[in-house]
């Protein structure tokens, strides 16, 4: 251990100004070096069981936190890398890590006004500015969440509330409820789901077209078949997009059909919502204003650092009902709907601070940034699927309708699919270990496929093209010592 300090230095203002300074410069030589590719590795590769051990050890190391934290910087996943095409995190803009800085150091915990009255009224505003991107009137009202599950869980209990025969959340479940769900949705749905115990039966999974969509022409059969199972089913949540492909649901014929049979549509968009703020795609979430809530990660594609969720609801007093709740410690009147006092309508007590980064993004880069950044991302997820369809080897496994691009190297059409998804997987292996790119892998219709998402808006083209060259130098060396073998 590092020799004990006293509690008096923990909190000595120039020691953290001295550590702050140089702090600084070091992040800024990294970020800098990252992204000029000098030197640094996308990802550093190490085994789970070498990077604890690493840390086991570092702990009874003597260093100061300035060498501490360089190193902890250098072997970290650098999502500031032009060649970071991995999961969908976003590329953080710095301000917002300058602006965690101070909400960290301020510690004000949103729940209760009094704690946090920035924090409340900064909510407020950027939920009101991302409910009217949604397309919302003026009662709309939402919250922010950490994360896009826990938003995607509230919004199922607000849609239970308000369209199950029963008050379940006070008289527990005397019905069996369900909801319905393309089977491309994200995993978290599932969970939330069964969080609301609805069990294996209640989760509906529809399937989808050749574009990943949700087949909505199925729609009628699934909610006659789940009636006559006895399940009374009270949600549709809608993809936009979906998570391995990215593809949008048609939420215009969602809403449709929600109308037509009493229930609530929620749209999932915790990665593709983002659009809202896009003029050129914002058709692609066409029908979004009709959803009765909708989730937007900022974490995703809008340059904050994870978590950063915002939820929004068409009618915003239907949150408050959500968590009726008599906390008498924390209110004067629980009954009453306070915007204020945003622990009334989340989940959350304890919450951080969350709508600060995305406030001073807006306000330092200009209102229109995130627009500049969703075209920037989905114009070059375009442009690498089509430097992809150009070489006869590779196989585009859908048109990307986001930033997310999935295909596969088929050097020739004699393998098996077994053989490719294996060539495919090693390809991957070794540009990741090669430090060079990060990116990640899935599988569709039993197809190991290679996934970008293209999430840092400094990806270029010679980036894209030296992926490109790299995947096929890789599968070339596999396969060329495999032929050795032989
Ligand atoms: C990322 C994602 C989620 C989960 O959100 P978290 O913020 O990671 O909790 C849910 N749905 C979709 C479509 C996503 O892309």
């Amino acid at each position: 251990m590092t020799s004990g300090q006293s509690l008096a230095e923990v909190y000595d203002a120039e020691q953290f100004r001295a550590t702050g300074k140089e702090l600084i410069d070091v992040l800024a030589d990294h970020f800098r070096d990252l992204q000029h590719k000098k030197g640094k590795k996308v990802y550093p590769n190490h085994a789970p069981e070498d990077e604890l051990q690493f840390w086991q050890e570092d702990l009874e190391q003597k260093s100061n936190p300035i060498q501490t934290l360089t190193t902890l910087l250098n072997r970290s996943q650098q999502t500031q890398h032009p060649r970071y095409m991995g999961h969908q995190t976003a590329v953080p803009a710095p301000i917002s890590a300058l602006t965690g800085l101070v909400t960290n150091l301020v510690n004000n915990s949103t729940g209760v006004f009094e704690m946090g009255p920035v924090s409340n009224a900064m909510e407020r505003v950027i939920t009101d500015f991302t409910a009217k991107k949604v397309g919302y009137g003026s009662s709309a009202s939402g919250i922010m969440t950490s994360g896009g599950s826990l938003a995607n869980l509230t919004a199922l209990l607000a849609a239970r509330k308000d369209k199950a025969p029963h008050n379940v959340w006070e008289e527990g479940h005397n019905e069996k409820l369900a909801v319905l769900v393309s089977e491309e949705a994200h995993y978290c749905i599932d969970w939330a789901a069964r969080i609301l115990g609805l069990g294996d039966k209640g989760i509906i999974k529809v399937p989808v077209d050749q574009d990943f969509k949700i087949r909505t022409d199925l729609l009628p059969q699934y909610l006659n078949k789940a009636k006559a199972d006895g399940l009374h089913v009270f949600c549709i949540i809608g993809c936009a997009g979906s998570t391995a492909t990215g593809s949008y649901d048609d939420l215009e014929v969602l809403a449709e059909f929600s109308q037509a049979h009493n229930l609530w549509l929620h749209v999932d968009g915790a990665h593709g919502g983002a659009v809202v703020f896009s003029e050129k795609y914002q058709h692609l979430a066409r029908g979004i204003e009709k959803a009765d809530s909708v989730a937007i990660d900022f974490h995703k594609m809008l340059m904050t650092p994870v978590l950063s969720t915002a939820l929004m609801f068409k009618e915003g007093n239907k949150i408050y009902r959500t968590f009726a709740q008599r906390a008498q410690y924390l209110w004067d009147s629980p009954e009453t709907e306070e915007w204020y006092n945003s622990a009334k309508r989340t989940f959350e007590c304890s919450k951080p601070f969350l709508s600060a980064q995305v406030y001073l993004i807006l306000k330092t880069h200009g209102m229109d940034i995130f627009e500049k950044n969703v075209n920037k991302l989905y114009d070059s997820a375009k442009l690498l699927a089509q430097l992809i369809t150009a070489k006869p080897e590779f196989d585009l496994v859908h048109e990307p309708e986001s930033n997310i691009v999935n295909f596969r190297y088929v050097p020739n059409k004699e393998m098996t699919i077994a053989e490719l998804n294996s060539l495919n997987a090693d390809i991957r292996k070794r540009l990741v270990a090669s430090g060079n790119f990060y990116i990640v892998q899935t599988t569709i219709a039993d197809q190991r496929t290679l996934r970008c998402s293209v999430m840092n808006p400094l990806t270029s083209k010679a980036d894209f093209v030296e992926l490109l060259n790299e995947i096929e130098k890789e599968a070339a060396s596999i396969l060329g010592s495999e032929l050795a073998h032989v």
